[in-house]
């Protein structure tokens, strides 16, 4: 993925959004451009999971289907871009590969930061890696319904030092999931405005998450 120059003096600052996407939904895109204008962001990076670690077991849909519908869904924000870094890799990744690889030859220099929802942080933080992850990036943790914000503090042990490189950010509740979405598909209800037209269209065109 190609990172469009920088014309700035400064480095860039850029989110990295991880998931399995399965599928992009308004609830990541609405997450993604807070980040984005919340803390100056020039760019978020969208990276679809390639094997997700932590979703071996259930089905999860073809990674080349979960990058195009992040693709299309993107499509209409210059400040969006989707990468293949873990969907081209064969083994699966974890969050601290991703980071390594965007802090030195993906974006070297910029300041990185990962968008993630509450209930997805506090997965990523009981990682033994997390000490270095806080070094390499600031974490965005995302309130979502249902994963209150204030569970963080008490869920880990880490210095105040890191706990800094934690920031909150409150979002406008969206109660949506892709799992929602797949479940309403199965059953054969509207999923229009949950996700962007052309996602809806190619879920449509390919029968995905038809049962
Ligand atoms: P699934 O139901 O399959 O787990 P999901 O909707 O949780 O899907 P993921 O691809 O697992 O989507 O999530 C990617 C990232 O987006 C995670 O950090 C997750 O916490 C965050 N996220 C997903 N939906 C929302 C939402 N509605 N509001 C805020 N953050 C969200
Ligand atoms: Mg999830």
């Amino acid at each position: 993925m190609p990172l469009p120059q920088n014309r700035k003096p400064d480095p860039l600052n850029i989110g990295l959004m991880g998931g399995t996407f399965d599928p992009i939904h308004i609830g990541h895109l609405v997450t993604a451009e807070e980040a984005r204008q919340q803390f100056s962001l020039d760019y978020v990076i969208f990276i679809p999971a390639g094997l997700p670690p932590h979703k071996e077991k259930e089905e999860v849909s073809p990674a080349e289907h979960r990058c195009l519908m992040t693709t299309l869904a993107v499509m209409s924000n210059p400040s969006f871009i989707v990468s293949r870094v873990e969907v081209d890799k064969q083994e699966p990744s974890y969050t601290i590969d991703t980071i390594r690889h965007f802090s030195t030859c993906g974006a070297p220099g910029a300041n990185l930061f990962f968008i993630t929802g509450a209930d997805a942080i506090l997965e990523i933080l009981t990682w033994k890696d997390y000490p270095e992850l806080l070094q390499l990036c600031t974490f965005i943790a995302v309130s979502r319904p249902e994963y209150p914000l204030e569970k963080l503090g008490e869920a880990t042990d880490l210095s105040p030092e890191l706990i800094s490189k934690i920031h909150l950010l409150e979002i406008p509740a969206l109660a949506i999931s892709s799992t929602f979405i797949r479940k309403r598909v199965a059953l054969g209800k509207t999923i229009k405005y949950l996700t962007p037209e052309p996602v809806e269209q190619y879920i449509k065109k390919h029968g995905l998450y038809k049962k």
